[in-house]
């Protein structure tokens, strides 16, 4: 009897469970049965309706090869992080080793292809990161946030003592203060969760509820990681003259019109403001892997595949501490 595949399927704004045919994978692909799946705002965004896709949503995968090729089966039976992004491997960015900037991107679970809210999922063996043997499930799920983190933490280029503040208290935000203080910045979190903003203690991070922090125009790096339209708005009010705005998740992506900056202010004061994406999954893994950031403290509650569709629909989805899908 061949086995079926169920999958969370989001076509034209409607989420359904779906049961496919077990996927094949070809030549240079990898069948993984997956073991856990991090939602997060992304999802929320498809979810809800916010950012058009038709497919099977998930960015954060961890599962094990299940089917290889002979030539590859040192993979075989591999517990694995899956790098949801897709890239030509020739074009002139993938040569210059900027594959995340490749001219065929793809991100697995946002434009045209299948991510991992499913029970199985084909993929291209050079998307597999081996997990190591002491790395739960759990943990390795947040190797793509992590990666963001970090890549976000590179292009902040934190020289000297360095004044960072990271609005929003979300796991993305609270992976980036940690990241971002082992670099010896000194990063203050504004949040709304006080149970969370209580863990930022434990990291040698400072805290403040977002409402009680001043608009003193002081500070050397600003890393907005909500998307929400008055956050936006107000990084222009913490950084300094001449200091730097990262966005890590775009206002569209929370149903925001535009952009909520005023530009007039921006150019007044010749502030850099700067996007950042996807980053480096096998890094984000060996950080979690040498306990260079606390992962544990933001599991939030676990779902199974079934629980999705209703889950995704959550305006408070992906919030505050991470959702873990078991499929
Ligand atoms: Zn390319």
């Amino acid at each position: 009897m061949t086995e079926v595949n169920r999958c969370v399927v989001v076509r034209d704004g409607t989420i359904e469970l779906e049961n496919r045919p077990d996927p094949m994978p070809a030549s240079g692909e990898a069948l993984v049965d997956i073991n856990r799946v991090g939602l997060s705002h992304l999802d929320a965004a498809i979810g809800q309706g916010r950012v058009p896709f038709n497919g099977v949503p998930g960015q954060e995968i961890v599962g094990r090869v299940r089917q290889v090729e002979a030539a590859s089966e040192e993979w075989l039976d591999s517990r694995v992080v899956v790098d949801p992004l897709l890239s030509c491997g020739s074009c002139q960015w993938c040569g210059a080793g900027l594959r995340s900037h490749c001219r065929e991107r793809r991100i697995m679970g946002r434009d045209g292809a299948d991510g991992g809210l499913s029970q199985r999922l084909v993929v291209p063996i050079e998307s597999l990161v081996k997990i190591p043997d002491h790395v739960d499930n759990d943990s390795a799920v947040f190797a793509v946030p992590v990666a963001r983190a970090i890549q976000a933490a590179r292009q902040a280029r934190i020289e000297g003592q360095t004044y960072v503040t990271i609005v929003g208290d979300n796991a993305l935000a609270m992976l980036t203060a940690q990241v971002l203080v082992r670099l010896n910045a000194s990063v203050r979190v504004l949040g709304e969760h006080v149970e969370l903003l209580e863990r930022c203690e434990r990291w040698g991070i400072r805290h403040r509820h977002r409402e009680e922090a001043g608009l003193r125009g002081d500070q050397d790096i600003v890393v907005e990681c909500t998307g929400d339209p008055a956050s936006v708005a107000a990084t222009l009010g913490f950084v300094r003259p001449r200091g730097t705005i990262i966005q890590m998740i775009a206002p569209q992506v929370m149903g925001a019109g535009g952009t909520s900056l005023d530009l007039q202010r921006l150019v007044d004061s010749e502030v850099r403001l700067l996007g950042s994406s996807f980053g480096p999954v096998r890094e984000g893994l060996n950080h979690i892997a040498t306990d260079q950031v606390d992962v544990v403290s933001l599991v939030g509650v676990r779902r199974r595949l079934e629980d999705v569709p209703s889950v995704l629909v959550d305006p408070q989805l992906a919030t505050g501490r991470k959702v873990l899908v078991s499929p």
